[in-house]
């Protein structure tokens, strides 16, 4: 057993009102530049539809991820190396600016500048890359904003495609009038890393002391295979530097001890951090399963117990503290994911052992059934409605559990059951415990799971290790902080020291 730690995200889909916060405010603190003008770290789509770039998940194009060979082996399905230096002038992988959006600004000035005329003045759109005029504003990066299931939208997105195929027109067409739900995506920081592999110079890294994955400035010398490589397409070229850029995890906010901008100025509460352990010698094996419906349980397998002492004690002699220790038994990352196992991964069949997970969304069901006149929060209802409803249930499997239905039927039943139980208790009724052992846990598990979902205290939502303070004190003291900081010293805790926020290279 090799023991590392990880800070990871867990997303509760329920609860995300598709506001956007999360992407403005990532976007202020760290791709408000030159050369990153299409760029947003954080997104949020609207589901089902294309996403951003357009239709990143269909992998038959962009040839992200990881494929298993008939040996059992893992390659990125992009190619060998030898294949990957040929494409390095004409990539036909990599999306262009038009499968992002043309980002664009208006002619302010014109409103407040223009000399006294006959005609209004007018603040025509222009190109924020080529400065030139656009006639016609045709595509944004958040374009399908509340339009998840209008057929124009829903037809072309990847997922809807694979289970028209399957299931036929009919289905396809009760599905696009049942449900629509918000996605929000950062990157994985996966645990298998096809952006990392696929970087011919070795300026994407994954770092040791806590997994995020970044990208080293110095080193990156533009190839953007990495970009291509990334199934979840997170890693972004600046077109002024001439590199890589990707999501930090808001590391200079993490190694204080503080929570990512996105999860910090969260509306909807729904993100949750917190420290998982894993078996770093189980990785290669478990993202190599043959099956893929074997790879959620397979990286289910992969993390550890921190609450068992010789996981404890094998964690001290690879040099995790006991700070890190105590923040893995109180993650609630790793009760989501782990001990209640309401949470997913995103895209397993992408085979990187993604670390960013979700709650599906129980809500597409709760109001199938209210629509029908008969009461949401029922627990027989619901249980029956989530059976009934085949095709939410498809997509979400598609999206979550690489196509496995009955992994999804599983959560959404905790989570329906949860609903009753707690509306009982609410109510002032007796406390049902069959509610609770019909999905496996029981009445005291089921308030505990309540408390973190529902309630989400702050304390509750965040456990984030400080142990890496002092090295980040080091850091501080020994680079002078950049003039560009995007993260204020309020942002960082009013007196807490500035960090230099050149991605450094801490690891191997
Ligand atoms: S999601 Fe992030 S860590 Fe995973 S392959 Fe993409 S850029 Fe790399
Ligand atoms: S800030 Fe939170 S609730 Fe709003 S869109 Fe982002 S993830 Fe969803």
């Amino acid at each position: 057993m090799r023991v590392m730690a990880q800070v990871a995200m867990v997303m509760n889909l329920d609860k995300c009102i598709g506001c956007h916060t999360c992407s403005v405010t990532c976007k202020q603190a760290w791709t408000n530049r030159k050369g990153t003008e299409y760029v947003w770290f954080n997104n949020v789509e609207t589901l089902p539809g294309q996403g951003y770039p357009r239709r990143w998940e269909d992998q038959e194009k962009w040839k992200g991820g990881w494929e298993r060979t008939r040996s059992g082996r893992l390659r990125l399905k992009a190619g060998g190396r030898a294949k990957r230096l040929g494409q390095i002038f004409a990539n036909p992988e990599l999306p262009q600016i038009e499968d992002y959006y043309q980002p664009w600004t208006y002619e302010y000035k014109n409103l407040t500048e223009a000399p006294a005329g006959e005609d209004m003045p007018v603040a025509r759109p222009v190109s924020q890359v080529t400065g030139e005029p656009i006639d016609k504003i045709e595509w944004g990066p958040n374009w399908e904003d509340n339009l998840g299931g209008a057929p124009e939208h829903a037809v072309k997105d990847p997922i809807v495609e694979k289970i028209r195929d399957e299931v036929g027109e009919r289905i396809r067409m009760e599905f696009e009038q049942s449900f629509m739900f918000y996605l929000p995506r950062v990157c994985e920081h996966c645990l298998n890393p096809a952006c990392v592999s696929a970087c011919p110079s070795g300026a994407m890294y994954k770092r040791v002391e806590d997994g995020i994955v970044l990208v080293d400035q110095d080193q990156c010398r533009g190839w953007r295979m990495c970009v291509s490589s990334c199934p979840y397409k997170k890693v972004y070229f600046n077109h002024s530097t001439g590199k890589a850029e990707k999501c930090t995890f808001c590391f200079p906010r993490v190694e204080v001890g503080l929570p990512t901008v996105c999860s910090e100025t969260c509306v909807g509460r729904m993100r949750y951090l917190g420290v998982m352990l894993y078996d770093a010698d189980k990785v290669t094996e478990a993202a190599a399963v043959e099956d893929e419906h074997d790879l959620y349980p397979a990286q289910l397998g992969a993390f550890l117990d921190p609450h068992d002492p010789a996981v404890q004690a094998a964690a001290r002699a690879a040099g995790i503290t006991d700070e890190w220790l105590d923040a893995a038994r109180r993650s609630p990352v790793h009760d989501l994911i782990a001990t209640y196992q309401v949470a997913l991964p995103l895209h397993p069949e992408y085979r990187t052992m993604p670390m960013v997970w979700y709650v599906p969304p129980l809500s597409p069901v709760v109001d199938a059934v209210a629509a029908t006149g008969s009461d949401g929060e029922d627990a027989g209802n619901l249980f029956g409605a989530i059976d009934a409803l085949r095709i939410p249930v498809e997509y979400l499997a598609e999206l979550l559990a690489a196509g496995d239905t009955y992994v999804v039927e599983a959560v959404l039943r905790r989570m329906a059951a949860m609903r009753a139980y707690m509306r009982r208790v609410n109510l002032g009724q007796d406390r049902d415990e069959s509610i609770a052992a019909a999905v496996g846990l029981t009445g005291q598990e089921i308030e505990d799971m309540f408390r973190l979902l529902a309630v989400a205290k702050y304390e509750d939502r965040y456990v984030i290790p400080t142990a890496a303070r002092a090295d980040a004190d080091a850091l501080a003291d020994s680079h002078p902080l950049d003039d560009g900081c995007p993260v204020s010293a309020e942002a960082l805790g009013g007196s807490r020291p500035l960090l230099n926020l050149s991605p450094t290279r801490r690891s191997a």
